[in-house]
């Protein structure tokens, strides 16, 4: 594997960054801050998206076809890698563009990729996944939502739950029990469900940073079009298999900023007075920072692994839990971390969904949750244990 890049991307790197640094949103007043709230931020992350999607940097690897800028999957590695480096948000439908939008191109017909793809680019039509239900979350074959066939239409009834953004949500990629006779992974289907149908109803569910992200969704009798099934009729195991795969590496994308979180650590030891001295003179602070960065190093190179993968247009298989599970819990120690550097100053920081700096309480709490989304991390490690290591399942 070339660990370098070439004189080419280097150049395109030097594009994105000139772009980023001359059109990065200003960061939030004082003012702002104090007023900002769930609805202030989205707007806000809405207008950048758009932005972003106007300079051509939303999809940067989706067909041209389809709205995106076929570029190479590099380039848009490049680009996180950039948005990182400046701390800038991704946008907003964020499930849309790493997993939904990748299941329409993988399982939909081509009538389904030209509706839906380009508005999901564009942030124009929200999407939301409909996996988990208070019987089913690491055990996703056991999902009770129904949807019986009556003609041109599936009937859903049922309940799902820790949905992210449903409530802003146009359209949910569903997964429903279309056939209860068959066995449980077998007699399953993928729905592209309209939130705004009669029968649905959205409830948000509180987190404990305070922000309700994720909701329970309720169906009853909810009418969805046939030609809305998305792969083959009890079929979706497969297209659930699939869309996981791209969320796992996806987050372990999106978390990619583990260096910029390094950097922050690095400035608060040394602004941080302990005994009369800067942390960063501390051995066993410093010896912690130290184990950050080799663990930090490690994931890199392990993630090289996946991309060349990609770039040699395969599908993401059983190495992004790797990356999942490695990213998510090493956010965690770092942000708690911090917290534990700060002592009760933590609590004392400004808290606001926005602040790319400091807010390590906030962010520690966050942290947890990228632990458990997209499959918990225990679940990550049978799935090491068994498809990569091929350990006997337990
Ligand atoms: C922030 C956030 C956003 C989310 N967004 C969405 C979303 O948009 N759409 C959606 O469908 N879901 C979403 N989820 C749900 C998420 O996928 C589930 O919470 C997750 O899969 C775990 O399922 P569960 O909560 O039912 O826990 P359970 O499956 O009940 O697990 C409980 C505990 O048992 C452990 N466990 C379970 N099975 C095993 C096993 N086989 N081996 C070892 N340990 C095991 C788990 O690790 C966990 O500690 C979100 C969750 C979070 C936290």
């Amino acid at each position: 594997m070339d660990f370098n890049y070439s004189p080419e991307q280097e150049a395109y790197r030097g594009q994105v960054r000139a772009w980023l640094e001359a059109h990065q949103p200003p960061p939030l007043t004082d003012e702002e801050r104090a007023r900002i709230n769930e609805d202030l931020l989205w707007e806000r992350n809405k207008r950048w998206h758009q932005q972003l999607f106007a300079g051509g940097w939303v999809g940067l690897s989706w067909p041209r076809e389809y709205g995106g800028r076929g570029a190479t999957f590099i380039e848009q590695v490049i680009f996180q890698q950039e948005l990182a480096r400046l701390n800038l948000p991704v946008g907003v439908n964020v499930l849309g563009i790493i997993m939904n939008g990748p299941a329409l191109m993988q399982w939909g017909t081509e009538e389904q990729k030209q509706r839906y793809l380009e508005p999901i680019l564009k942030a124009d039509e929200i999407w939301c996944e409909g996996m988990s239900e208070p019987g089913a979350g690491s055990d996703l074959a056991a999902i009770q939502t129904r949807a019986d066939l009556q003609g041109d239409y599936f009937i859903v009834n049922g309940q799902k739950v820790w949905t992210t953004v449903a409530q802003r949500a146009h359209f949910c990629q569903l997964f429903v029990r279309t056939d209860p006779t068959l066995p449980k992974h077998k007699g399953m289907s993928a729905l592209i469900v309209d939130m705004h149908s009669p029968g649905v109803t959205v409830k948000p569910l509180r987190q404990i940073t305070g922000d309700a992200e994720f909701n329970e969704i309720f169906f009853e009798d909810v009418r969805v079009p046939k030609a809305n099934l998305l792969g083959p009729l009890n079929g979706g195991w497969q297209v659930l298999v699939a869309t996981l795969m791209h969320e796992r590496f996806g987050i372990s994308e999106t978390v990619a900023g583990g260096d910029v979180i390094l950097a922050q650590l690095i400035e608060l030891a040394k602004g941080t007075v302990l005994s009369g001295v800067s942390a960063a003179f501390d051995g066993e602070i410093r010896q912690a920072l130290a184990q950050f960065a080799c663990e930090l190093a490690a994931k890199k190179y392990n993630g090289l692994r996946g991309l060349t993968k990609r770039l040699k247009g395969q599908q993401p298989g059983a190495e992004s839990s790797i990356g999942k599970l490695v990213s998510t819990e090493l956010s965690q120690r770092m942000t708690k971390f911090a917290a534990r550097l700060l002592g009760p100053f933590a609590a004392l920081e400004r808290h606001s969904s926005f602040a790319p700096e400091g807010d390590w309480l906030r962010r520690q709490l966050w942290s947890e949750a990228l632990t458990i989304a997209g499959g918990s991390s225990a679940v990550q490690k049978n799935m090491i244990g068994e498809r990569i290591l091929q350990l006997p399942k337990g």
